[in-house]
């Protein structure tokens, strides 16, 4: 139903796609989460897992093309490490004239006087020294943002995504899916975008790159506070981060710190994402195995898993 959300895992890795014979059942591709909501498509990081989505997309558009007279989509960036943009220039909608893009991230750090904004980061990534087509050469009607604190996206039936600047984090909007954010800065060196997804009662919040604290991130739970879906990096095991050649300050999470947040918050369900590209599928298998003893509700993201809320 349009009034559900849709959640579909395009690529759960981090650092970079993994192809291969051991990861063939949690996926090889990087960051992309596609939500479907209303009659809006979005989706939570651009990395290798969108290419298979814009495909898809593409192909749904020429089956239905009476109907839908454009691709509409919405991109919201958690940051601009390459695993979580290096898909979009492989997004077949980013060149189509039928193709309008929403593209919204967080600002970069620059120099003052030098430009900072989401467009800039864009076109650099596809400065003629890393790819032959330039950002704007790309055919698409794009609509990029640069989220400050404060800032929502609201997405309305049948319209193209809304930047709305500087509201309080609540509003009574009830007809549109409110989407409000914030910017953790536990993730080297710019900090990572969390993002909550909310409609009709529903919530889902999508929590990539950060690290847990001490006593959990109290930040983070407050801002999940009863959410129906937390999607929570839990990249690193427990011995990869207290052990000898400890990953603490690498700006990532393990599936316990995951699990404080989940079970502080009142999530009603907790998905472990953004897998270590060194974690082959029994590796992964054996964290979910763990959490579920701290988190009964806990799933791991996996290529494909569809989920409905
Ligand atoms: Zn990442
Ligand atoms: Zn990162």
């Amino acid at each position: 139903m349009a009034h559900d959300f849709t959640i579909t895992f395009k690529g759960v890795r981090g650092s970079i796609p993994v192809p291969g014979p051991t990861t063939l059942r949690v996926g090889g591709n990087s960051s992309c989460v596609q939500v479907n909501v209303l009659d809006h498509t979005v989706f939570l990081d651009a990395g290798t897992g969108i290419v298979n989505a814009g495909k898809d997309l593409v192909k749904n558009f020429f089956a239905n093309k009476e109907k839908l007279k454009q691709i509409r989509a919405t991109i919201l960036i958690s940051h601009t490490h390459h695993d979580h943009v290096m898909g979009l220039p492989f997004f077949a909608p980013l060149f189509m004239s039928d193709a309008a893009l929403s593209i919204f991230g967080p600002s970069c750090y620059a120099p003052i006087g030098q430009p900072n904004d989401m467009k800039y980061i864009l076109q650099m990534m596809m400065d003629q020294m890393f790819f032959p087509v330039d950002f704007d050469e790309t055919g698409s009607i794009k609509r990029i943002g640069t989220l400050q604190t404060n800032d929502q996206v609201w997405l309305a039936e049948g319209q193209d995504a809304e930047h709305v600047r500087g509201q309080a984090t609540k509003t009574t909007a009830k007809d549109k899916v409110i989407v409000t954010q914030y910017r953790a800065y536990n993730h080297p060196k710019n900090g990572s975008v969390v993002y909550k997804l909310q409609y009709a009662g529903k919530s889902i919040v999508y929590a990539t790159d950060i690290e847990g604290y001490a006593e959990g991130d109290r930040r983070l739970i407050n801002f999940a506070k009863g959410a129906d879906l937390l999607i929570h990096d839990a990249q690193y095991t427990e011995e990869q981060y207290t052990g000898p050649m400890t990953t603490q300050g690498y700006g990532h999470s393990t599936p316990e710190m995951a699990c404080k947040v989940a079970q502080e918050a009142g999530v009603k369900q907790l998905v472990l994402y953004h897998h270590d590209p060194n974690h082959d599928d029994d590796m992964i298998a054996k964290k979910e195995e763990g959490a579920k003893k701290l988190f009964a509700n806990t799933v791991t993201a996996v290529e494909g898993l569809t989920l409905t809320i």
